[in-house]
């Protein structure tokens, strides 16, 4: 014992120890009482946020379609990004295949290359909005979806397009303020059940081809990244074409797909 120093009048584990101990120990209870509950909690709901802002097959108002429940051998082959400089490239693969494609394009890329979106409008290809500026769609104010999907639509206008235009949220994300605009717009969220390419870096066009033929069934949607990155995804679109029609496939574009 020190001389002049105070102990509590508690003992603590049969102990009395100096005041400033069971003092800090007696604070450091009490928070712990009530952190870890409030801990625990927050980790669930932002958890809970996590996974609905990345479903594909859920959100909380809207129409969205991962995939269409059908027995008909047919699915959609969807491209997003761009349009960028390897457009007439893409193009090219997909006429010698003779595919047609639904692409989801930005805003801000039909701006700077018009030239590109009006080649996949007189292909024939289906157009999609991915936004204007590709940004993440959550956390994100009414106006600010509003403005990036009406300036995209604005665009997809100027290619000549004049189809059905579903909308496709970059990085899939959405939460509550994108689904809400969606719906009250009556837009389908153009989702998808087969991405081979996304998130895999040196990603092979054998890997590409051998996923998506094993996971297509009746009424897939795949969703390919071919505008850049290595071009193994453009690279793999034949071989698919080839395989899928091989086991009695056909492709359509995400409208007619729903319409099966
Ligand atoms: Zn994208």
């Amino acid at each position: 014992m020190v001389a002049g120093q105070e102990f509590c009048a508690v003992a603590e584990g049969g102990r009395h120890l100096p005041t400033a101990v069971c003092y800090t120990a007696r604070v450091l209870r009490k928070w712990m009482k009530i952190g870890v509950p409030v801990l625990v909690i927050v980790v669930l709901i932002a958890t809970g946020l996590y996974y609905l802002m990345n479903a594909r097959t859920f959100q909380l108002a809207g129409h969205v379609v991962h995939r269409v429940d059908t027995d008909a051998k047919v699915v959609a082959l969807t491209l997003d990004d761009g349009p960028t400089d390897r457009t007439p490239e893409v193009l090219r693969v997909l006429a010698e295949a003779q595919v047609p494609a639904t692409f989801y394009l930005n805003g801000a890329d039909l701006a700077d290359r018009p030239e590109h979106g009006r080649s996949i409008a007189e292909a024939g290809h289906e157009i999609g909005n991915h936004t204007y500026s590709h940004r993440r769609m959550v956390f994100v104010t009414p106006g600010t979806v509003a403005d990036e999907i009406e300036t995209t639509d604005a665009e997809i206008g100027k290619t000549g397009y004049t189809g059905p235009i579903t909308f496709r949220p970059p990085y899939g994300k959405k939460l509550w303020t994108l689904p809400r605009y969606l719906a009250d717009h009556e837009r389908v969220t153009a989702m998808w059940d087969v991405e081979p390419d996304s998130g895999k870096p040196g990603v092979t066009a054998d890997d590409i081809v051998a996923e998506t033929v094993d996971r297509v069934r009746p009424g897939s949607i795949v969703l390919l990244h071919v505008m850049h990155g290595s071009g193994a995804s453009l690279e793999a679109i034949p071989r698919i074409v080839a395989e899928l029609r091989s086991a009695g496939y056909e492709f359509v574009t995400m409208s007619d797909l729903m319409t099966r």
